[in-house]
């Protein structure tokens, strides 16, 4: 057994990242500017987006999306309980009205067939998320929304770097949002980019920043000017340029972390396939998952042991692991206003039920990896029944 902790989650920071941060401080601007604008720039060409916007949140590009959709009273809004509760709590911020569809028992993704079933005259938007990275199938839900006259957001938190065929997450004119988050697969500490059709962009950007008609970075210029104008209450959502230091050397990064991601993956899959206790997530052919986490479903009927205390289990052997997600439909704030009770999306919760992600990042060893998986046979091999 590891004598130290394995976290779950770590940052994959180098000295590369200290160093640009470090250059930000020692220049006089703090707030959103050049380095942002090249973040934005090279987020943009990366991913082959229409246009990109970097906030402070993937849930700040979330919410915009409502915002620029004209999510309001008596919208509709569809998407999936399996998220991390931001996808919905933006809704609520427009006072719109959340509609859950239930997810795939395999991908835990979505389920066009549910969304369809889902669809009403007051369908304003769906929003699929890319749980875990592995991408929804686009082109169903994107043909429900043309028929439905919705408008398509997705939820892209997770991937950096996800493909639907050859084309990249966030490379068509859907409002996509993406986070940095600390524990995302590239990170700005707290931040998010929002990508999709330049002129739809171009809205979130003016609300970003209180609805300012000129951004501060142009004011504050030599030649700048004063004056503003405010065209919109908007939001103070803007990507601050420590940050975007970050993100640019995290970008630049991405295809050494993801390959160190990819790895690990591999060498769970290998580990794993035989057994009959724990099922990973399926992974359909056509995608390419970012492989933001790794998720096991328990058997829970074959073993003398709950989830939980299959966790705990894993604790004490050093190793941390974390669920994803709690359905929203249980959140006492959800339950409540719709009136949702755990069997509402049975998928969502049987899976929520059996479910732990393992450790996956950039920052594992071999070992690491080695010590998860020895762990995890151990406690099958203990408390099978
Ligand atoms: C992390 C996450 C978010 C929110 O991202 P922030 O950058 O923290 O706002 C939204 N949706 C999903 C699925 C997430 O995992």
């Amino acid at each position: 057994m590891r004598s130290e902790f394995l976290s779950f989650s770590p940052p994959a920071l180098s000295e590369l990242e200290v160093e640009e941060v470090l250059d930000v401080l020692r220049k006089d601007w703090l707030s959103s500017g050049p380095k942002t604008k090249l973040f934005e720039e090279k987020f943009k060409e990366r991913v082959g987006a229409p246009a990109a916007l970097a906030l402070n949140s993937c849930t700040a590009g979330l919410h915009l999306s409502m915002v620029v959709h004209g999510v309001g009273p008596g919208d509709e809004v569809v998407t999936t309980p399996m998220t991390f509760s931001a996808s919905c709590n933006v809704v609520e911020h427009q006072r719109g009205t959340v509609v859950l569809c239930d997810v795939d028992p395999e991908t835990l993704l979505i389920d066009p067939r549910e969304v369809e079933k889902k669809i009403t005259k007051k369908t304003k938007v769906i929003l699929p998320v890319h749980y875990s990275g592995h991408p929804c199938d686009m082109e169903r839900i994107n043909a429900l929304a043309r028929g439905a006259q919705a408008a398509v957001v997705e939820d892209a938190a997770h991937c950096m770097p996800s493909k639907i065929g050859d084309k990249w997450v966030g490379s068509s004119d859907n409002l996509s949002a993406f986070s940095f988050y600390a524990t995302k697969n590239i990170t700005t500490g707290e931040g998010g980019m929002l990508t999709g059709r330049a002129d739809w962009v171009d809205e979130a950007r003016l609300m970003a920043t209180h609805g300012m008609s000129r951004d501060a970075w142009k004011r504050y210029q030599k030649g700048g000017s004063w004056k503003y104008d405010i065209a919109a209450p908007g939001y103070k959502y803007n990507l601050p340029e420590m940050a975007s230091a970050l993100g640019l050397v995290q970008l630049a990064r991405l295809d050494e972390l993801f390959a160190k991601r990819r790895k690990i993956v591999d060498f769970y899959e290998k580990e794993f396939a035989g057994s009959k206790l724990i099922v990973p997530l399926k992974t359909r052919a056509g995608f390419q998952s970012s492989h933001h986490l790794y998720v096991i479903q328990l058997q829970t009927a074959a073993l003398s042991i709950s989830r939980d205390q299959f966790i705990d289990q894993m604790a004490e052997r050093n190793i941390g692991t974390s669920v994803h997600f709690i359905p929203v439909h249980i959140m006492s704030y959800y339950q409540k206003k719709y009136g949702w009770t755990p069997e509402s999306f049975p998928n969502a919760f049987r899976a929520y039920e059996r479910m732990l992600s393992l450790p996956l990042n950039s920052r594992m060893t071999q070992q690491d990896a080695a010590d998860v998986v020895e762990a995890v046979h151990d406690i099958c091999a203990k408390f099978k029944r």
